[in-house]
């Protein structure tokens, strides 16, 4: 038997008519001429661009019975994350390594990926990313242990500030067996390649 869960975001939707006047008045208050025709079609593609960066597409979270009782870590590597911070409204981008020891019941892999980027397009700080996606798997899935590593690059960091370009944010969130057993642990960093 296989669950269905039609996964929905109680967030409130980008009023994208809103968001262009507001970019509109931004471009004045930077002291550009929002009527040039350079900029005449900036505010509305910022308002889309911003609408679709806050918007997860949703999904239809299916789990399945672990029949073969596989009770070895599935991780799934190199996950693409691009979200916004919220201290900046810039973009930080990165990878994540997600995985977790199944209990009774799995999840298709591909829907990993949409679990990151359920949390990612919303205005974020890594660490809350980061525990958002472990909780989310650790309530949903009911796995012996949860491990998410979050690799990213902050654009706030590398262009403006200390100008650390390059430099990458490491964080981690574990549950369960992952966070309690140190082979355990060290089995999923060895895997998601974090030494
Ligand atoms: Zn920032």
């Amino acid at each position: 038997m296989t669950a269905q869960l039609r996964v929905v975001h109680g967030r409130t939707g980008v009023d994208v008519e809103a968001a262009r006047r507001a970019v509109t008045d931004l471009l004045v208050a930077l002291g550009r001429d929002p009527g040039s025709e350079h900029l005449a079609d900036t505010p509305r593609r910022v308002a889309h661009a911003y609408s679709e960066l806050l918007t997860p597409r949703e999904f239809d979270l299916t789990t399945f019975p672990n029949e073969e009782g596989y009770d070895e870590l599935v991780l799934a590597r190199s996950i693409p994350v691009q979200s916004l911070c919220e201290h900046h409204l810039l973009p930080f981008h990165g990878v994540a390594h997600v995985g977790y020891l199944p209990g009774e019941r799995i999840l298709g892999l591909s829907k990993l990926a949409r679990v990151v980027e359920l949390f990612a397009r919303d205005l974020q700080v890594q660490e809350r990313l980061t525990k958002q996606i472990a909780d989310w798997l650790r309530d949903h899935l009911a796995p012996k242990g949860v491990g998410v590593v979050i690799e990213a690059e902050h654009m706030c960091m590398s262009l403006r500030g200390v100008r650390a370009t390059g430099s990458r944010t490491v964080t981690s969130a574990l549950k369960g067996v992952l966070r309690e057993d140190p082979r355990s642990r060290q089995e999923f960093f060895a895997l998601a390649g974090i030494s």
